[in-house]
């Protein structure tokens, strides 16, 4: 098509055509095969993909969760609703503790030793800082080698989102989906950084608190909140000459809760010295989460629980919802920055204006 163009019997001419390359012998033709489009799947096939435990499905099922498109939230939630009635199924275990007490350390070992009893386990994680950064305090390291490995364990990073209320969410939606997929050990892990473990808590069964030995002033670091939180503290990296000062760390915290009011379940709370590395306490851990499970089933407790749990989910759904839609409506897009200017001004009451502004909001659904 250039040989108009070029004048190939010049040979001052700038413009030349560069012969082009034969297929080289040494390019695998296979491969192009191999990147194939990826098949989208209808709302059937991903609930069948889920309960026949097919973890490739599974994982594109959380990946639509975790989307913000639109579209793919509405397949998201036709799959969970359809998934619903198939979970529940599970132990849902919370783990915290500050980065390096040796959260991922725990779970991987507590893990291994729940796949070679047969269970199944999933572990998900609540990253504070996903909200922020889509960096991350939980994920960056290579985490759980041989857990994420083992075909009957399942990882996944924390979901990032807008706000922390929204990887909460998307975490609740994902525990439905590990659940229906067969997943029996559900595995909560969050960093104790303000508001995450309070989210991650109000959607397990069991809360374990991780702490570290440190010298002298162990009760100080942590708030009160937590440990009143808390159905278990371990004591981690208890092996060696950490043993000691570990059990001491251990009969202190034990002191300290007796402090605690009772907890709603008549549970006890714990506390254990472990470790990942020698693998002390962590059947002990397991044993008192079974304990536990045993005894709030034959109370009601653990039923009791999960339903206070969902009517919360409803409740915060609502505010939700409803928050969104308005910030997204004609009014405060118009009105808001009129108001906030008036506020600073003040030329108006926060609390008066905030009514007037819902009044118009639900004035213009009508219209
Ligand atoms: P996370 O940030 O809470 O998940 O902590 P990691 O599991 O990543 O562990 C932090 C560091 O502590 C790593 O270097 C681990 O190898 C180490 N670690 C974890 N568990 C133990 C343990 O039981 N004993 C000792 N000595 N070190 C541990």
């Amino acid at each position: 098509m250039y040989d108009q163009v070029i004048d190939k019997n010049n040979p001052n001419s700038a413009l030349k055509v560069t012969q082009g390359t034969e297929n080289r012998q040494d390019v695998n033709k296979d491969l192009f095969k191999h990147i194939k489009k990826v098949k989208s799947l209808s709302v059937e096939d991903y609930v069948e993909g889920i309960l026949s435990g097919n973890r490739t499905i599974l994982a594109r099922a959380i990946t639509l969760v975790e989307s913000n498109l639109y579209k793919h939230q509405l397949i998201a939630q036709e799959v969970i609703e359809k998934c619903l009635k198939h979970s529940g199924n599970s132990i849902r275990l919370g783990i915290t503790g500050v980065p390096g007490v040796g959260k991922s350390s725990v779970i991987e070992v507590l893990g291994k030793k729940l796949t070679s009893e047969g269970h199944k386990v999933a572990v998900l994680a609540i990253d504070p800082s996903s909200e922020r950064s889509g960096g991350s305090i939980l994920g960056d390291k290579t985490r759980m080698e041989l857990l994420s490995s083992d075909p009957n364990a399942f990882i996944r990073p924390s979901p990032s989102a807008g706000s922390l209320g929204g990887v909460a969410r998307k975490t609740r939606e994902i525990i439905i989906l590990c659940e229906a997929a067969g997943f029996d050990v559900v595995i909560i892990e969050t960093v104790g950084v303000g508001q995450s473990e309070v989210l991650a808590h109000s959607m397990v069964d069991f809360f374990l608190l991780l702490q570290l030995a440190n010298a002298g002033d162990e009760l100080q670091g942590i708030k009160r909140g937590i440990m009143e939180m808390a159905d278990a503290i371990a004591i981690n990296k208890a092996e060696g000459k950490e043993k000691e000062r570990s059990e001491l760390a251990a009969i202190n915290y034990r002191n300290a809760l007796h402090l605690f009011p009772p907890q709603e379940s008549g549970w006890q709370p714990k506390v254990f010295t472990c470790s990942a590395y020698s693998k002390m306490g962590i059947d002990d851990i397991w044993q008192n989460v079974l304990d536990y499970v045993e005894m709030t089933k034959k109370s009601g407790y653990f039923y009791k629980n999960r339903n206070t749990q969902n009517l919360r989910i409803l409740s915060e759904s609502i505010s939700q919802t409803l928050l969104d839609r308005f910030y997204d409506s004609d009014v405060a897009k118009t009105k808001l920055d009129i108001a906030k200017d008036d506020i600073l001004d003040n030329k108006v009451s926060a609390y008066i204006i905030a009514q007037k502004l819902i009044d118009e909001y639900f004035q213009s659904l009508k219209g």
